[in-house]
């Protein structure tokens, strides 16, 4: 199994298995979590299901509103309210 080396702050070095990719490893000399290098592509995934699930909690309720109240100015406000509290929860991060 590939290994990959992580460089504590200590500047103690180690391996740790491939699997640990861009998580987090406890230092086995001074016992500290040291970041493991790598996974830029999880957090993109990871990214993007964080996205999709945004926009089902606000979008498809406010298509559900939208379709059931007509589409009127108060319908495409609660979407924009919506939106603009997708907006600020993704900021607030
Ligand atoms: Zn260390």
């Amino acid at each position: 199994m590939a290994e990959l080396e992580v460089i504590c702050d200590c500047d103690h070095r180690f391996n740790v298995p491939e699997s640990l990719r861009g998580g987090m490893s406890n230092c086995p000399s001074c016992g500290k979590a040291a970041a493991v290098p790598g996974g830029p592509e999880k957090l993109f995934w990871l990214v993007l299901a964080f996205w999709i699930l945004l926009a089902m909690v606000v979008l498809v309720p406010s298509a559900v509103y939208l379709f059931y109240n007509g589409y009127t100015l108060a319908g495409w406000g609660v979407v924009v309210f919506g939106c603009l509290l997708v907006i600020a929860v993704v900021l607030s991060m």
